[in-house]
């Protein structure tokens, strides 16, 4: 299997590498970027005395409130240049434009082929892509682009229509299915019902994007422990978003996902933007390397995570991600309790009577945060929220406020206008 050779080598070659290439990086932002060129001169950046990745942390990072106002400030080629357009759901309403050109496509191949490759891909496999390929949504093409440069098989079944996915199944005989974990559980529940043996299907692995399959030690969360129990495949969670345009892969041993060195500069900041100490969670700030249209640098993604550097048995010595903890702006002060959503749809992910659900967080009257978990269940009862309750007293120590609704009441909720994934966290703050 190819590993390229920089994901092989030691902790300190890797950042020379890196190192390397920030002149590069810094003279084409400040030639080409309307944005970053300003903002030097606003911060006083010399950009020549930026030699090593510490000395990158006297840049002031980027956030997303800064891209969403100044977009298109951000684009450093010519219009004439831009292949594809893309957009993101921006933070503060609305969406930020991308911009792909010939090579930025070419860079986002390569980064799904090593990144496929990393999850066990070969040439004599054949990918079921369960995720939607227009919309405006940078992964499906990107991942099509991937696999056709290992030679791999696609079918573009697209997302959901349970039906459709196992005709495709019965008929190409996919080896793969490219999938958020969460439309796995609809497949296995469609299996049910129509007596699919799902273990006699031709499918192997999969590659889950989108929501984490594993706690923070590892193992599987609820949302993985429910796949593997019903379906004998491998699981490879990956982490990805457009800013980055960069995926961070599991290997077989599902271990985190592993860093391309050759693909992004990775930070971990705490609340002051400084770095964390080794071995603490931090917010992921990204520097890509290689982007021609819209680079960022030093740009705050909001995730937070952890990251090792222990060597993977795979070979690699790249750092790994652990799952993503949260999402900063997300975090829930709660009854004196520090939490994030995940932990909760992890809970509610257990519990098979709550059949769908939205977690609303709003401020109360002495301005803390309130939560109120509003559930789609059959039928409610006081037995079901006093069980409810008692799980989560017994995993995150506090109780939020449950209110019942009917299951396509929560449905409606889920996918307000122009949604491409469910919204299951609702912030009134
Ligand atoms: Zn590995």
């Amino acid at each position: 299997m190819f590993i390229p050779e920089i994901e092989k080598a030691g902790r300190e070659e890797i950042t020379k590498y890196q190192e390397s290439r920030l002149p590069g990086l810094l003279n084409y932002l400040n030639e080409n970027s309307p944005f970053y060129s300003s903002f030097f001169v606003q911060h006083n950046i010399e950009i020549g005395k930026i030699k090593t990745l510490t000395d990158l942390a006297e840049i002031p990072v980027t956030t997303k409130e800064m891209l969403q106002k100044n977009n298109m400030d951000f684009l450093c080629v010519d219009r004439s240049k831009i292949i594809d357009y893309i957009t993101t759901s921006g933070t503060l309403g609305e969406p930020v434009t991308f911009t792909m050109t010939e090579n930025d496509l070419e860079r986002l191949a390569y980064n799904e082929y090593i990144s496929f490759l990393c999850a066990g891909g070969s040439p004599t496999d054949i990918y079921q892509l369960m995720v939607t390929m227009d919309r405006r949504f940078m992964a499906g093409l990107a991942y099509f682009s991937g696999i056709r440069k290992i030679g791999a098989g696609v079918v573009r079944v697209g997302p959901g229509n349970p039906e459709l996915q196992f005709d495709s199944i019965r008929r190409v005989q996919p080896t793969s299915i490219v999938t958020v974990p969460s439309f796995i559980i609809k497949l296995i529940e469609f299996a049910e019902e129509n007596k699919i043996d799902l273990n006699k299907t031709s499918i192997k692995k999969a590659i889950c994007i989108g929501e984490a399959l594993r706690n923070n030690d590892f193992s599987l969360n609820t949302l993985g422990n429910r796949i593997a129990e019903k379906w004998n495949i491998q699981l490879f969670s990956t982490y990805a978003s457009t800013e980055m345009g960069t995926a961070f892969t599991e290997c077989e041993y599902g271990i985190g996902g592993h860093h391309h060195p050759e693909m992004i500069i990775v930070e971990f900041l705490d609340d002051n933007d400084k770095p964390v100490k080794d071995g603490e969670p931090g917010e992921v700030t990204i520097t890509n390397l290689g982007v021609e249209g819209m680079p960022l640098l030093r740009f705050k993604t909001g995730d937070i995570c952890n990251h090792y550097y222990t060597p993977c048995k795979c070979g690699r010595t790249t750092m790994r991600l652990g799952p993503v903890i949260g999402r900063k702006k997300q975090m829930i002060k709660f009854k004196g309790t520090t939490l994030y959503p995940p932990a909760m749809c992890d809970i509610l992910n257990d519990i098979k009577e709550v059949k769908n659900y939205v977690i609303e967080v709003s401020t109360n009257n002495i301005g803390t945060d309130d939560i109120l978990l509003k559930l789609g269940v059959e039928v409610p009862s006081k037995e079901l929220e006093k069980m409810i309750k008692d799980h989560f007293r017994a995993r995150i120590r506090v109780a939020p406020f449950i209110q019942f609704e009917k299951v396509d009441e929560i449905q409606k909720l889920q996918f307000p206008n122009l949604s491409r994934k469910p919204v299951t966290f609702i912030d009134k703050r």
